[in-house]
């Protein structure tokens, strides 16, 4: 679902109904206070700014009119917040609850400035006048579309069913409610004065972006370092000045969500971690393999159109979820320690090494032998040195390397034996998700996955660490997204594999 609606590249002016007016004062009113303005919204960096010192732009004197502004370029304080998107539009409010929704294409007449007549204020030469916000509150940073590891989605295990922002969210979908602070009573003259306070809270309107009641027996939120919490009530939400974050009887669970997953699967990522650990504590020896870049809808499409014969023969796939973000670190981490990407600390691509012991280190503490086969680039730490593969022979693949390593090693007695394919990944990136290309390497991993299966005689764990989405130039992951978020898992013990 998109509501999103400017499109076309002119200024579209909203109005605001009465009422709709925004609470950030912290100054007491008087007449020549200027009250702060604030820029916020898809931005990485907001900013709270009192006065134009607190901007590191050079400022200018307009002549507007009959009146003074003291102003700097629009464009420069837009570029000062970062925005976390693309093509923003710039929601501009005014205390009294005006607004003008504008276009940020060209932005080569438009300021931002202080007058004495209407403190904070938005000048626009070029744009309708109707831009030209006076006691100005706030500037909204609204981005057409997110960058990748931004912005705010609910999705169920089939479909996106919203994909939002902090700055969309402000443009058309919040409420406001008072939330009791306390209260506290003074006698005078024989009266009891009593004074309730409260505070305003901003809480996005999901339902209502949603268009009606939410139906779904369980849900969890998703936070942006790899959180994961049940879901509990909707007015538990908060928009901020730049991210939702979500709550619980009045205590910050995550800080900054990247969303929630109506009816989420049983199955998890982290469970290759507890799995293996269990098979190898009942005296059982486990291989895992891991098909880089393998989603769900990926694997069903490749059963239905005959490129996966031999995952075919396999009782079908369970549906897991994958950390957030979905992308190969995150969820090499999550897999081989068991634990959310919050907890292990390995919540970005940067990040290289677990706070917490892998599975390599539980299995070396109890004498089991255990090993990774892996191409040539080792994407995270662990407690023991990789089977590292190279393209021998100059194939422009390490998988056929990586297969062999590994049909050597699936005969001598490993407890333990992870394999990481990449092939399926890198053709989903370079074709799509869905395409000839991608679905006849997914056919060739099949094929591994049969000598793999063949060769092994215990029990085998078969996962991937994020699916792929459609793009313009081929596939990536990522996003809060179906695509990305959910992918086969099995776990098949010797009956199921030793054919
Ligand atoms: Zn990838």
């Amino acid at each position: 679902m998109n509501k999103r609606t400017v499109g076309a590249c002119m200024a579209i002016i909203l109005v605001i109904a009465a009422g709709g007016y925004y609470m950030f004062y912290t100054q007491s009113q008087n007449d020549k206070a200027v009250l702060p303005l604030h820029v916020m919204g898809d931005v990485q960096a907001p900013l709270r700014v009192d006065s134009l010192d607190d901007i590191d732009i050079d400022s200018e004197t307009l002549e507007v009119g009959d009146r003074v502004v003291h102003a700097v370029p629009l464009q420069e304080v837009v570029a000062e917040v970062k925005p976390t998107g693309f093509d923003p539009s710039l929601l501009l409010v005014g205390h009294d609850g005006r607004a003008a929704l504008m276009c940020s294409t060209d932005l080569s007449g438009s300021y931002i400035g202080v007058s004495e007549q209407y403190g904070w204020e938005a000048v626009n030469f070029n744009h309708p006048r109707s831009s030209n916000i006076k006691q100005l509150s706030e500037v909204v940073i609204v981005a057409e579309r997110s960058h990748k590891y931004a912005g705010f989605g609910v999705i169920d295990t089939a479909s996106a069913l919203l994909e939002t922002s902090a700055g969309d969210l402000y443009r058309q979908g919040y409420l406001h409610a008072f939330e009791e602070v306390g209260s506290s009573t003074q006698h005078h003259e024989g009266n009891e004065l009593q004074v309730t306070a409260f505070n305003r809270q901003t809480i996005p309107d999901i339902e209502g972006l949603l268009g009606g009641q939410l139906d779904f027996d369980g849900a969890v939120v998703v936070g942006r370092r790899g959180e994961i919490e049940q879901f509990g009530r909707l007015d538990e939400f908060r928009l901020g000045p730049n991210s939702v974050s979500y709550h619980a009887d009045g205590e910050v669970l995550i800080e900054d969500v990247a969303g929630v997953v109506l009816d989420p699967p049983e199955r998890r990522i982290t469970d290759v971690y507890h799995d293996s650990l269990k098979l190898m504590q009942e005296g059982e020896q486990v291989l895992a393999i891991l098909v880089d870049g393998l989603g769900y809808h990926q694997y069903l499409y490749a059963i239905e159109h005959g490129h996966a014969p031999f995952l075919s023969t396999l009782p079908e796939a369970e549906k897991a979820m994958v950390a957030y973000p979905p992308i190969t670190p995150v969820n090499m981490a999550a897999s081989l320690t068991g634990e959310t990407p919050d907890v292990s600390g390995m919540y970005r691509r940067e990040h290289r090494s677990p706070q917490v012991p892998t599975i390599f280190g539980e299995a070396e503490e109890r004498g089991y032998k255990s090993t990774i086969i892996i191409g040539p680039i080792q994407t995270i730490d662990f407690e023991i040195d990789p089977v590292m593969c190279v393209d021998r022979n100059a194939d422009g693949s390490t998988d056929d390397e990586i297969l062999e390593a590994a049909l050597k090693r699936s005969q001598q007695d490993y407890d333990l034996l992870v394999v990481h394919f990449k092939d399926v990944d890198k053709a989903g990136h370079t074709h799509g998700d869905l395409a000839a290309e991608t679905m006849q390497q997914i056919a060739e991993t099949d094929g591994y996955l049969e000598q793999l299966l063949a060769a092994w005689d215990g029990h085998v764990i078969i996962f991937s660490d994020h699916g792929m989405h459609p793009t313009e130039e081929g596939g990536d992951h990522g996003r809060l997204v179906p695509e990305d978020m959910f992918v086969p898992y099995w776990l098949l013990d010797g009956e199921d594999s030793d054919e």
